[in-house]
C-alpha cells in the first residue's frame, strides 16, 4: 500500500508516514484529515512516505479536503524557507497557514464575494498621486519586485496604493508562471482539474497593516471607494469568521483581505500584490510562539509566488531605506502634503530650564497651547506612551518600591483600583495601608505620570475640556476603540490622550495640537534602534497635526533637547538622521550591515538557566572553514548599551548577559547575541549551535533572528 508524509500543524519538524486508501488519490499539496493520538488532525501531503514501518501497522488518512485547492508548490516551497529562516519547526509554520481546525464546517457567517471590478470608484488623485500610483501599478502581474512608497504622513499614501489595488483586482488571467508550475512534476494537475474549483482564479490582493486600532478608519475608507467589504483577518474576528474566511481565501473567493501579521501565513489562492502599511511599525514581528518578522516574510512570500510587494511609510526603516539606496527595492516618492495642507510646526520645550512643579508633567507653554487650540474650537492631543496612572509606587519613608512578585519589573497604579498591576505579566496585588518594608502608614508615593495621571492634571486646568483617553488598557473593546476615533472624527472630543495608539495613521481633520509629555521616554535601554524608532514614532505623531486646513503644532517636552533624534525632528531634516543612523550601523557593523540573532535563555529554575547559558557560551565557536578572527577594534556605538566590539570576524558572539527584564512571568532570563556577516548563513549556524546544548526539560531556549526587541 502506498504510503505519503503528511506534515501535521504543531511542534514537528517532519511528517508523519500515513497509508493512502485504495479510493483516494493523492498528491502533494493534499490536505487531508489524518488519525492523530487519541483525535484526528487536519495535515498537508508533503511528499512521499519513509516507508520504515509496514503499512499494516500504519493508519490511513481519514478524509481529503478536496473542495479546497491543495497548497502550491510555492506556498510549501515558502512554509519550508520560512521555518528554515526563523529556526521554526516545520509544523509550526502550517499552523499559520491552517490556524482553524475545523475548515470543512460550514456556518452562517457568509463573506461578501461578489465584486463588480468594472466599476470600481475612482479617486481624485493629484497628479504627484497619479504618478505615484503609476509606478506602483506598473509592475502588478510581472513578477517579483519590491516598492517602498515613502511619503510624508497626509499625503495620501493610502488613496495611492488604493489605485494599486483597484488595478490588481481587475486582473483576472492566471499569470503565466502558474501556468509554468503545473508543467511541473509533483504539481497536483489532475485533482486540479477535475474538481468543481474554478480553474483561473480572480486575482487576490493582501493589505497587512500594524494594529486592531488602524483598521477602523481604514475599513471606512476602504469601502467608501470599492463598495464592497474585504475580508478582515486580526485577534478580534470571531472563530466562525475566521472559518468563513480562510474558506473564502483558500477557495480564492476572497478578492481583498485585510490583516494584522498572521494574514500572511494564509494559503490564498492567487496572491497577485501585497502591501504592507506602516511598514516600519514594531508590531510586525511576532515576538510569542513562532517568531519572525511579518514585513519580512512578506518580501520573501512576493519572492515565491512572483508577485510585488509594496511597503508603505512616512519614516521607512532603516532597512527598508538602506535597500532602495543600495537599489534592491524601488522607490515611490510623495514629497507635498495632499491639498497643500502644511507640515507642523515643531517646537521644543526644555524642561531643564522650565521645569514642572512637583507631581505635574506638563509645562505652562504646553498646558497655554492646549487651552487656546481648545477655546478655538480645534482638536488637540497628548502622548504618554505608559498605561494606568503612576508607573512606580515608593515608599516615602524607607524607599521600597513595588516590584511584581513574577517579574523584574515595577508594579502600576491605575486610578480607581486599590490595587498594583504588573504590565507583563498581569499580576496584580492589593494596595497595603501600610509600607510592608518599614510599616510606615500613608508613606505610599505614586511616581511619575502614566496617561489617568495626565488626564487628572489636564482636568484640573481645562474643566470644560471633552477629554478622551486612549491606551489598549482603557479600549478593552474594539466598539470603544471605534467610539473614540468617531469622537475625534465628529469634534465630540477636544483633547484626545493616548499611548502610541493614537500614534498611527489617524486622520482627525480638526487636530491642530499635539503635545508630547516625555519625548525621551524611548531613547532609554540597550535597544540597538532606539534612537530610530524614537524618531519613527514621534514623527508619525507629529504627522497627525494639521492634516487639512489649519496649521499643526507640535511640542516636545524633553530633558535632552540636543539629541539627534530631537534635532532631526525639530529641523524636519529626515534625509541627514536616516544617513547618520545609518553611518553609526556600518561603524558598529550592525544590522543591515551584519545580520542579529538572538538566543534567550530561560526557565524557571534559576541555576539550570545559568547553567544552561554557560554551556551554550563555551560551545560557541566558528567552524574551521569560515575566515579566522581579525583583531578587535574599539566600538563606535557609543551610548546604545550594547557591549559591541567591532569584529570583522564572520560570526560573533556577545554576552552572555541577563537579559533586562531578567525575570518574566516567573521565569528568569538570559540573553545571548550573535552577530553575523550578512553572507553566513546564519539560521543553520545558530541552529547547529543551539542544538549541540542538550538543555534541561525545565529550560527554553528560543532562536529570534533579526531581533527587534531586546527586552
Ligand atoms: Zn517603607
Ligand atoms: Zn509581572
Amino acid at each position: 500500500m502506498k504510503q505519503l508524509e503528511v506534515l501535521l500543524p504543531g511542534a514537528f519538524d517532519h511528517g508523519f508516514d500515513y497509508v493512502v486508501p485504495e479510493t483516494m488519490t493523492l498528491a502533494p499539496g493534499d490536505i487531508v484529515s489524518v488519525p492523530f493520538g487519541r483525535g484526528q488532525s487536519l495535515g498537508v501531503v508533503w511528499g512521499e512516505g519513509k516507508a520504515k514501518i509496514a503499512s499494516e501497522k500504519i493508519k490511513p488518512i481519514k478524509i481529503h479536503h478536496s473542495e479546497f485547492p491543495p497548497l502550491s508548490i510555492a506556498m510549501r516551497e515558502f512554509i519550508a524557507w520560512a521555518a528554515w529562516y526563523n529556526c521554526a519547526p516545520l509544523g509550526a509554520v502550517l499552523k499559520m497557514v491552517l490556524p482553524v481546525a475545523d475548515i470543512a464546517k460550514t456556518g452562517r457567517t457568509t463573506i461578501e464575494t461578489a465584486i463588480d471590478t468594472d466599476h470600481l470608484h475612482l479617486a481624485k488623485l493629484s497628479d504627484a498621486q497619479r504618478k505615484a500610483a503609476s509606478a506602483l501599478e506598473e509592475p502588478i502581474g510581472k513578477g517579483f519586485s519590491v516598492t517602498l512608497l515613502d511619503g510624508v504622513t497626509g499625503s495620501g499614501k493610502t488613496e495611492v496604493y488604493f489605485d494599486a489595488v483597484a488595478c490588481a483586482l481587475q486582473r483576472t488571467e492566471m499569470k503565466n508562471w502558474r501556468n509554468e508550475e503545473l508543467k511541473k512534476k509533483d504539481a497536483p494537475i489532475p485533482q486540479f482539474l477535475n474538481s468543481s474549483i474554478p480553474q483561473f482564479p480572480p486575482s487576490q490582493i493582501l493589505v497587512l497593516l500594524p494594529e486592531i486600532a488602524l483598521s477602523v478608519q481604514w475599513l471606512e475608507r476602504f469601502e467608501k471607494r470599492f463598495g464592497f467589504a474585504p475580508v478582515v483577518w486580526n485577534s478580534q474576528v470571531t472563530p466562525a469568521q475566521k472559518r468563513a474566511g480562510w474558506q473564502a481565501i483558500t477557495k480564492g473567493d476572497a478578492r481583498v483581505v485585510v490583516g494584522a501579521r498572521s494574514a500572511l501565513f494564509l494559503p490564498y489562492r492567487n496572491l497577485s500584490l501585497i502591501v504592507v502599511d506602516e511598514e516600519h511599525d514594531g508590531s510586525y514581528k511576532q515576538e510569542e510562539g513562532t517568531i519572525y518578522h511579518a514585513r519580512d516574510m512578506a518580501v520573501a512570500r512576493g519572492r515565491f509566488e512572483k508577485l510585488p510587494v509594496v511597503l508603505v511609510s512616512a519614516t521607512p526603516s532603516l532597512e527598508s531605506y538602506h535597500n532602495v539606496k543600495t537599489g534592491k527595492y524601488k522607490e515611490v516618492s510623495l514629497p507635498a502634503r495632499h491639498n497643500h495642507a502644511v507640515l507642523p510646526e515643531v517646537e521644543m520645550l526644555d524642561m531643564r530650564s522650565a521645569p514642572t512643579e512637583r507631581g505635574k508633567f506638563i509645562s505652562d507653554k504646553l498646558r497655554a497651547a492646549l487651552a487656546q487650540t481648545i477655546a478655538s474650537n480645534h482638536q488637540a492631543m497628548l502622548f504618554l506612551n505608559r498605561r494606568g496612572y503612576a508607573p512606580l509606587v515608593l515608599c516615602r519613608h524607607c524607599g521600597h518600591r513595588f516590584e511584581c512578585a513574577e517579574c523584574s519589573s515595577w508594579l502600576v497604579a491605575h486610578k480607581g483600583k486599590p490595587r498594583l498591576e504588573c504590565h507583563h505579566c498581569g499580576y496584580t496585588q492589593p494596595v497595603p495601608p501600610a509600607c510592608p518594608s518599614c510599616g510606615a502608614a500613608d508613606s505610599l508615593h505614586a511616581c511619575g505620570p502614566g496617561v489617568e495621571r495626565v488626564l487628572e492634571e489636564v482636568h484640573e486646568f481645562l474643566p470644560q475640556a471633552r477629554v478622551a483617553v486612549m491606551a489598549s488598557d482603557q479600549l478593552s473593546g474594539y466598539q470603544e476603540l471605534k467610539d473614540a476615533i468617531t469622537g475625534m472624527q465628529e469634534g465630540n472630543i477636544d483633547l484626545l490622550i493616548g499611548t502610541q495608539m493614537i500614534a498611527k495613521g489617524h486622520h482627525f481633520a480638526g487636530l491642530a495640537v499635539v503635545g508630547v509629555v516625555d519625548a525621551d521616554l524611548g531613547l532609554g535601554g540597550g535597544d540597538l534602534r532606539a534612537a530610530e524608532k524614537t524618531y519613527q514614532l514621534l514623527h508619525q505623531l507629529s504627522g497627525r497635526a494639521g492634516r487639512e486646513s489649519v496649521r499643526g503644532r507640535v511640542y516636545l517636552q524633553s530633558y535632552l533637547p540636543e539629541h539627534p533624534v530631537m534635532q532631526a525632528l525639530l529641523s524636519g531634516d529626515r534625509e541627514a538622521f536616516l544617513q547618520a543612523e545609518l553611518q553609526a550601523r556600518e561603524n558598529a557593523h550592525m544590522p543591515p550591515f551584519s545580520r542579529l540573532a538572538a538566543v534567550i535563555i530561560e526557565g524557571t529554575k534559576e541555576d539550570a538557566v545559568i547553567r544552561t547559558t554557560k554551556l551554550l557560551a563555551a560551545n560557541f565557536t566558528v567552524t574551521p572553514s569560515q575566515p579566522p578572527h581579525t583583531p578587535s577594534q574599539p566600538s563606535p556605538l557609543k551610548g546604545e548599551g550594547l557591549s559591541v566590539t567591532r569584529h570583522l570576524s564572520p560570526v560573533t558572539l556577545l554576552g552572555p548577559a541577563p537579559a533586562p527584564l531578567y525575570r518574566l512571568r516567573g521565569k528568569y532570563r538570559y540573553r545571548l547575541l550573535v552577530k553575523a556577516a550578512r553572507s553566513i548563513n546564519l539560521p543553520d549556524f545558530v541552529k547547529g549551535w543551539v542544538e549541540s546544548v542538550k538543555a534541561p526539560s525545565s529550560v527554553r531556549v528560543k532562536v529570534d533572528i533579526d531581533p527587534v526587541g531586546f527586552l
